[in-house]
This record gives structure tokens, sequence and C-alpha cells, in this order.
């Protein structure tokens, strides 16, 4: 089975929304509060209405279980924004309306199915808001297993030109990187076992989406000597599976041990580290789940990694 159509549309889509999302954050956009208390702004709204709307017309039936819902946009006092976003895809869509926005972006609330799509319209909300990194994260699962996985982070440096990279994996098919400028494609390998010299561990900038102290300790046991990078967004797998970092840790918060990690937050950095030679698991080295629903309720943390250190961080792990 090829994946090359699906692949067309997710990279077209994705593009097509890190340029919404940099085109919002250089008018330097506001934070909107979620019901949650998390932030939002016009830029996740209008990036997950350009994806539903170009996965829509692709592939119709097809559900997409995205990250954020129209209902608090849909009240008259946030008519103001609804306008604004619909501005900001004008400039991708010249004839979108509020209405048709609204829908596309209900168009994200699918159900996990034997094939679906997930998308992250902006992974990394404070990053983008603090100018650091984010990313544009859409995936396409089939069976529980993740096929192919797009991910564009914007702010991500590329030497010798402007920054903005495009990570793209298919199933067995390996991992490229692309500047969003433009060029060819190049394969990414993670970073081989002999470089253990140069080995480095990254980590949330938000200290409450993980447990750095526990992080720290066993980055350090493990071998790795440096300080952690410390990045917003599943940046973090594009920085693994390029080889510049052999190590991502997200083991839970003390201060929310309940939290469990959405299907969005990962489906797409997770095939395209696997896919450059490493491995991801949670943090009892369990597959991640992406069978059953937008939490995986199963899963504990997260480990990423270069694949030869993952045993031994897996080991540590049980100790400390
Ligand atoms: P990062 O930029 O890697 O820190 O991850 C951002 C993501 O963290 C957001 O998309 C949220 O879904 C997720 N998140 C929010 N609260 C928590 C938490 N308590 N533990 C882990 N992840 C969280
Ligand atoms: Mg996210």
């Amino acid at each position: 089975m090829s994946y090359d159509r699906e692949k067309q549309v997710a990279i077209e889509a994705a593009v097509a929304a890190a340029k919404l999302c940099q085109q919002v954050r250089r008018d330097i956009p506001e934070a909107i509060e979620k019901k949650d208390k998390s932030p939002v702004t016009v830029a996740d709204y209008g990036s997950q209405a350009v994806i539903c709307k170009a996965l829509g017309d692709a592939f119709p039936n097809q559900p997409v279980v995205g990250e954020e819902d129209a209902i608090q946009l849909r009240q008259p006092k946030m008519a103001e924004v609804l306008t604004k976003i619909t501005n900001y895809v004008r400039e991708l869509i010249p004839t979108a309306t509020p209405e048709q926005v609204t829908g596309w972006i209900d168009r994200g609330n699918g159900k996990v199915a034997p094939r679906y799509w997930t998308l992250d319209p902006i992974d990394g909300t404070k990053g983008f808001l603090r100018q650091d990194q984010y990313a544009v994260a859409l995936a396409l699962v089939e069976d529980g297993e993740v096929k192919l996985g797009v991910l564009a982070c914007p702010a991500m440096p590329v030497e010798g030109s402007k920054p903005g990279v495009l990570y793209v994996a298919v199933r067995g098919e390996g991992a490229t990187m692309v500047p969003l400028a433009g060029g060819e494609p190049r394969s990414i390998r993670v970073v081989s076992a002999e470089d253990a010299a140069n080995f480095r561990f990254v980590e949330s900038v938000e200290a409450s989406h993980g447990d750095q102290s526990r992080q720290n300790a066993v980055a350090k046991a493990v071998g790795i000597t440096a300080d952690s990078v410390r990045v917003d967004s599943q940046a973090k797998y594009g920085i693994v599976a390029s080889g510049k970092a052999a190590l991502y840790l997200r083991l839970p918060s003390p201060k929310s041990p309940d939290y469990r990690e959405k299907i969005w937050d990962h489906a797409a950095g997770a095939i395209v580290v696997e896919e450059a030679g490493g491995r991801v698991t949670d943090m009892y080295g369990k597959p991640l789940n992406f069978a059953d629903g937008s939490k995986m309720v199963n899963n504990r943390g997260v480990v990423v990694s270069n694949g030869a250190i993952h045993d031994t961080v897996l080991a540590t792990l049980q100790e400390r």
C-alpha cells in the first residue's frame, strides 16, 4: 500500500497551515483562554480550519481527531475573534466564510477509527506565544499504527537559510527533513551509539509538562553529562530524529500525576523518530497506544531515544 497521495495532501496542508501560523505570529497574537484554562490563539483555529478543509476535500470519509473545536467560537462574544481567524484563512482560501471556517474546525472532532487522522494544529501554543518553538503535527493512523507523519516546525533554525523545517515519515520508507522555504528533502538518522560524546537530551520548556528533576537524574545516570536542551512542542522529536539529541524524556509531572498524554501530541513525532532509526515507548517500555481514543489512558510518560540507549534508559527508570 502506498501513501503517496496521503503524503502529498498532508504536506501541502501542513505547509499552508505553517504559513498562516507564521503570519499570525508576525502580528503578535493574543492568548485566548480555553475551558481547561490552557491558551489558544487565532492561529490554532486557523491552522485546524485549513488542514481539516484540505483533508475533507481529499478524504471525505476519514475522521480527523484534532485538538480544537469551534464551540467557543460560535458564541456571539467571539464574533470578532472569528472574523480575525477568517481573515487569516482567506489569505489561503480567498472565498472562506466564518460559517465555513467553524465547520472546517469542527470537522476535526472525529473519533478514533480503524483509519483516522490526528492533528495538533499548533503543538506548543505556549512556545508559539513566547516566540519560541512550536509545531503543526499531522498523522495518519491505521489499525492503531501510525503510517504517515508530517511535522512542520516553522521556527526551527536552518543553517544558512531562514528558519523552518518540515519532517516527514512514511512507515517503512524512512524519515526526511526539508527546509519549509523549499529544497530537496534529505534522509535523517538518529545519532549513532558510537557518537556518545555528543549525546544530548531534550525536555519541555514548561516544567509542569514533565518531571524535570527526575528527567535530569535519569539522563545523567545513562551518561549524558551536558545540560538538557529545553524545547517546546514535538520539535523535540525532530531534534532526536535528525541526530541532534539522543534522548527526549517526558515523565509524569508530580503536580498532575493523573494527566494522560494525547495522541495528537505524539503521533507525528513518533513515526518521524522511528523511521529515523529511533525508539518511542512509554516509561515502562510499552508502545504508545493510538488505537483506543484521544487520551492514551494506559500509557504513562514518554521515552524517545536513538534506540541504542533505550533499554538502558528504561532500566534506569525502574530504579529512580
Ligand atoms: P511541550 O511543548 O512538549 O511541553 O508540550 C505541549 C503539550 O503539553 C500541549 O500540547 C499539552 O497537550 C501538553 N500538556 C498539558 N499539560 C500537560 C501535563 N501536565 N503533562 C504533560 N503534557 C501536558
Ligand atoms: Mg499539543
